[in-house]
């Protein structure tokens, strides 16, 4: 008999982004007109073209495919030697930051990354995550085994959250209690918090003292704003011996649909073997790459070498202000609803307070119903979500224009 894995039973039925479609439908069936005018500042997805100086690389490398001479097969299963060498110089040396280019790993997305680095990780890791949290950590642990069930909250057992709220600015401190593993995702997604150096300092120090990693989410990095705010965790004095660098194409080139990311594995980087001696990830998370995956496509790394170019750095520079331009409108508008905002400045999202009673989803409600605009419940990402909802701003000017003009004018 054929077994399954149970650990994908204790899994919570995707329930956020369905339920938000399911709404959103009933909606416009009940409401034919206001579904004209309907603006969804939902999904974490970018909106705008890719930049110019990439379509321009993925037109000469599909020509180049099409030429004998020219043709590539299958390239080395880490990435192209010059597209790490372009990650690793522009993202880190050239900003004093230690990163070789064998440590740098091309991939076809973050959200990969960040579940397949349990592979090389063991089975008995006590884990520590955000709450509100990208769910992607959550749910990969579960299907790994690393959880008890979910109580009825949603919070699973054997994992340790960490509650996010204004108090921490939403980031929070290193537990009192012993952890192995932790996940880290700054500027963040879904509250637009951004940790300090100081924050991060904590962290590391906390991690070389428990002997734990650091999984540390940088997607967003493009979108810090504030010169004191570190976008790398190699910034921090002692982060290569105990931190992983998640870091995505997806949202500074728009790349969400091209799909191309990178990990970076410090050499020194040590975990435990099951004997408690001390061994480098960096081998294991090679040897998993070589055997479990391919590469990512030639063409698809040209685009993103393309990124490192002068014309690339300005039109990712472009696409950011675009979206941080929008940011900005949709903050006002929350404001001047009377609504207590945060995030949005060093990062895309917007995280806004319900007013006192409103829960996440009656938020949802009101907003789509009265302002035709459809937001993410905070309580989607953790119990500790709840009574926010996140608004995205991806999209084109003119809609979050016309978003932060109805937010405005929602009385609550
Ligand atoms: C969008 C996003 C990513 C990027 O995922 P890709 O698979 O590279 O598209 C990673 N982490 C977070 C928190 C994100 O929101």
């Amino acid at each position: 008999m054929a077994q399954l894995n149970d650990n994908y039973l204790k899994l919570k039925a995707g329930y956020l982004f369905p339920e938000i479609g399911r709404r959103v439908k009933v909606f416009c069936e009940a409401n034919p007109e206001a579904a004209k005018r309907l603006i969804r500042c939902g999904i974490g997805d970018v909106t705008e073209p890719l930049p110019p100086a990439v379509i321009a690389a993925l037109h000469k490398a599909v020509d180049e495919m099409a030429v004998r001479s020219s043709f590539k097969g299958y390239g080395p299963e880490q990435g192209y030697d010059w597209l790490r060498a372009a990650i690793a110089k522009n993202d880190f040396r050239d900003k004093g930051l230690d990163v070789a280019d064998d440590e740098v790993f091309v991939s076809d997305g973050s959200k990969c990354d960040c579940g397949n680095i349990l592979d090389v990780l063991g089975a008995k890791n006590k884990i520590a995550i955000s709450d509100p949290v990208y769910p992607v950590y959550v749910d990969t642990n579960v299907m790994a085994g690393h959880t008890g069930e979910a109580n009825e909250a949603g919070a699973y057992g054997k994992l340790v959250y960490l509650p996010c709220k204004p108090s921490n600015g939403f980031v929070p401190a290193p537990p009192k209690k012993h952890v192995d593993v932790i996940y880290l995702c700054s500027p963040n997604n879904p509250t637009g918090a951004v940790a300090t150096r100081e924050q991060l300092e904590a962290w590391v120090k906390y991690a070389l003292e428990n002997k734990a990693i650091i999984l540390f989410d940088a997607a967003y990095e493009a979108y810090i704003s504030d010169p004191a705010i570190p976008h790398s965790i190699y910034e921090i004095p002692g982060a290569r011996e105990c931190a992983i660098e998640f870091r995505s194409f997806s949202k500074n080139g728009g790349f969400t649909g091209v799909r191309c990311a990178y990990t970076v594995v410090p050499k020194a980087l040590m975990a435990a073997t099951r004997a408690g001696e001390m061994k480098p990830l960096h081998p294991l998370w090679n040897r998993r790459s070589a055997t479990k995956f391919n590469g990512v496509s030639y063409i698809v790394q040209r685009a993103a070498e393309a990124l490192y170019s002068d014309e690339g750095k300005a039109q990712v520079k472009a696409l950011i202000e675009h979206y941080m331009g929008n940011a900005a409108l949709l903050r006002k508008g929350a404001k001047k609803a009377g609504l207590k905002v945060f995030g949005g400045v060093n990062a895309p999202y917007i995280w806004v307070k319900c007013p006192a009673g409103v829960t996440s989803w009656q938020a949802f409600d009101k907003i789509l119903g009265e302002a035709n605009v459809v937001i993410t419940p905070g309580s989607g990402f953790g119990s500790k979500g709840e009574g926010y909802f996140r608004i995205s701003s991806f999209n084109s000017r003119a809609n979050a224009e016309e978003v932060a003009r109805r937010l405005q004018e929602l009385k609550w």
